[in-house]
C-alpha cells in the first residue's frame, strides 16, 4: 500500500515536471520568434517614421522635406 502511494506520488511528480518543461520550452520558442520578428521588422524599415517608395522627383523632394522636419525617412528605389 505504502509502495503504491510512493509510485503514484513519483509518477505525479514526473508528469508535473514533464508538463512544466514542455510549456516552458513552448513559451520560450514563442517569445524568441516574436522577438526575431520584431527585430526583422526594425531592420527592414530602419525604425523609420515614413517609408517612401521611389526616389524620383516627387519621392526625393518629399524625403528631403520630411527629413528636414525631423522625421526618420527610409527611401526605397528599384533603380539602384
Ligand atoms: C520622356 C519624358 C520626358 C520628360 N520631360 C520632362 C521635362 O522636360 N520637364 C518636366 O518638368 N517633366 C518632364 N517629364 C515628366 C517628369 O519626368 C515627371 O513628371 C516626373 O519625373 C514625375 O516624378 P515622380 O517622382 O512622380 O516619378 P518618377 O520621376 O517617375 O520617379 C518614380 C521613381 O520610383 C521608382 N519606382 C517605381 N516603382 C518602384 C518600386 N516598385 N519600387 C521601388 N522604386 C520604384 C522609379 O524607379 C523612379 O525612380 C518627362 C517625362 C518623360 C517620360
Amino acid at each position: 500500500m505504502d509502495m503504491a502511494f510512493t509510485h503514484v506520488c513519483l509518477w505525479t511528480l514526473c508528469a508535473f515536471v514533464l508538463t512544466w518543461t514542455i510549456l516552458h520550452v513552448t513559451n520560450r520558442r514563442k517569445k524568441t520568434t516574436k522577438m526575431a520578428d520584431a527585430e526583422a521588422e526594425e531592420i527592414r524599415d530602419d525604425g523609420a517614421d515614413v517609408i517612401i517608395v521611389g526616389a524620383g522627383v516627387g519621392g526625393s523632394a518629399l524625403a528631403y522635406a520630411l527629413a528636414k522636419d525631423g522625421r526618420r525617412v527610409h527611401v526605397i528605389e528599384r533603380e539602384t
